[in-house]
C-alpha cells in the first residue's frame, strides 16, 4: 500500500495548481488523471482579465484573485523550470453606444482606474468606432504548457498515475480513504465538468459550457496585446495566433465543429484585419456551477475525507490559485472557505446533503 498526504483526481488546471501548491509545501500527493480525456484546460486560452463581459464587470474577489495569480504562477514557473505565465495588456474595443455608456459609468466610480493602462484617445484600428481602453493589469497563462510542465514534474516525482479513476473503487477507512493501492487522509476531486459522474459531489448542479478556439499562422498580425471585441485574438509565445471563443450548451464533448469555426471567424471580421491560415481548432467543456458561476471549494458536508476544487468556469486561470490556496489552508489549518466559494453554500446543491 502506498501512503500519501493527498490523493487528487484530475490533472487539469485545478488539479495541477493544487498539486503545485502542495509540492511547494513538501506534501506528498498522488494525482490520478485519464490522460486528459476530457480536459477543458487543454483548450483554454488562459487569459486573465479583471474587466469582463458585455457589462464590463469585475469578477467577485477580483483583487484577491489577481494577487494570488500574480504570486502563484511565477512560483510555479520556478518549481517546474519552465515559462508559461506572461504579463500582457488587453485592448478592449467597445461594441455599441450602450457599452460606451456602461464604461463611462464604470470609470466614474473610480474603482476601475487601477486596472486600466491607458485611455486611447483615438485609434485607427478596425472596430474602434465606439472607442476602447487598455487593461494593464492582465496576463496570459499558456495553459497547455503549464499542464505539460506539471505533468513532467509529477511523473519525475512518481506522483502521477495515468489511469481512469473509478468511483466504485473508493473505500473509506478509519484514517481517510483508500483507492486501489493508494491510501490518504484526504481525496480531492478536480475532474472538471465530469463532476456530474461523481456520486459524492454529483448533487452540485452544473451548467457546463462548450467552447472552441482556432489557431492561425499569420505574418501580418503584429499587435502584442490581447485584442477583444466580443471575440478575442492574440499572438501566443510560439508565434501562432489564437482566436476564440464560443459558448454552447447542447453537445458537450471535445469535438471541434464547423459552426464554432464559422462563429469565431464572423466575430473576428468586426475588428481583425489581417491575412491568416487556420492551422488548428480545439474544443473543451468549461465546468460552470449553475446557481452562481463561482468555484466550489472545500470538504464534503458528510464525508470529511473527501474534498473538491471545481467550478472554475470561463476564468480558470484567474480563479484557480486563489481557490486552491483556500482549499489548502482549509485542509491543513482548518480555516473556513470563503462563503462565496464554499461548496457547502446551499444554493449549489440540487438536493442539500445533510451536514
Ligand atoms: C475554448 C476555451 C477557452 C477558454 N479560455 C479561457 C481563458 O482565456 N481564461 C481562463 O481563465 N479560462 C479559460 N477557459 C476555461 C478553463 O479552461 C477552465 O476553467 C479550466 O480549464 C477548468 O479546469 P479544471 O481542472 O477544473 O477541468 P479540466 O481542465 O477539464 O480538468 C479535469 C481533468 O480531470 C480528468 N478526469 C475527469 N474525470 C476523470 C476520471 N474519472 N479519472 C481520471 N481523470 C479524470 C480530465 O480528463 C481532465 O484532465 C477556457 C475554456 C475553453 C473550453
Amino acid at each position: 500500500m502506498s501512503e500519501a498526504d493527498y490523493l487528487i483526481v484530475g490533472q487539469g488546471l485545478a488539479g495541477s495548481v493544487l498539486a503545485c501548491l502542495l509540492a511547494m509545501r513538501n506534501r506528498k500527493f498522488i494525482i490520478i488523471d485519464d490522460a486528459h480525456a476530457s480536459a477543458a484546460s487543454k483548450s483554454a486560452a488562459g487569459i486573465i482579465n479583471p474587466i469582463t463581459g458585455k457589462r464590463l464587470n469585475r469578477p467577485l474577489l477580483i483583487d484577491e484573485m489577481l494577487q494570488s495569480a500574480f504570486e502563484f504562477y511565477p512560483q510555479a514557473e520556478r518549481l517546474l523550470g519552465h515559462r508559461f505565465f506572461y504579463s500582457r495588456k488587453v485592448l478592449r474595443l467597445l461594441q455599441s453606444v450602450e457599452e460606451q455608456r456602461c464604461w463611462a459609468r464604470r470609470l466614474a466610480t473610480g474603482e476601475y482606474r487601477r486596472y486600466v493602462a491607458d485611455q486611447i484617445p483615438s485609434c485607427s484600428i478596425k472596430g474602434y468606432e465606439f472607442g476602447g481602453f487598455e487593461i494593464g493589469m492582465a496576463a496570459q497563462l499558456d495553459v497547455p504548457k503549464f499542464l505539460d510542465s506539471a505533468r513532467d514534474y509529477f511523473i519525475a516525482a512518481n506522483s502521477l498515475v495515468e489511469r481512469r479513476f473509478e468511483y466504485s473503487d473508493i473505500k473509506f477507512c478509519s484514517n481517510g480513504v483508500q483507492w486501489c493501492e493508494f491510501r490518504s487522509p484526504v481525496l480531492v476531486f478536480c475532474e472538471g465538468y465530469k463532476l456530474k459522474k461523481n456520486p459524492f459531489f454529483g448533487g452540485i448542479e452544473m451548467n457546463p459550457a462548450k467552447g472552441e478556439m482556432l489557431t492561425f499562422r499569420s505574418c501580418s498580425f503584429a499587435d502584442d496585446r490581447i485584442v477583444q471585441r466580443g471575440k478575442w485574438i492574440f499572438r501566443n509565445q510560439d508565434g501562432l495566433i489564437k482566436a476564440g471563443t464560443t459558448y454552447s450548451w447542447d453537445l458537450l464533448d471535445e469535438m471541434p465543429t464547423a459552426l464554432g469555426r464559422a462563429e469565431i471567424l464572423k466575430g473576428l471580421e468586426e475588428f481583425a484585419d489581417f491575412r491568416f491560415e487556420i492551422v488548428g481548432q480545439t474544443a473543451g467543456v468549461r465546468p460552470v456551477v449553475r446557481a452562481d458561476n463561482r468555484p466550489v471549494v472545500g470538504s464534503h458536508p458528510e464525508h470529511r475525507a473527501l474534498a473538491i476544487l471545481n467550478g472554475l468556469g470561463s476564468k480558470g486561470a484567474l480563479q484557480a490559485p486563489c481557490a486552491a490556496d483556500q482549499l489548502v489552508d482549509h485542509l491543513e489549518n482548518g480555516k473556513p472557505i470563503r462563503p462565496e466559494f464554499d461548496v457547502c453554500r446551499n444554493l449549489v446543491w440540487k438536493q442539500r446533503v445533510n451536514a
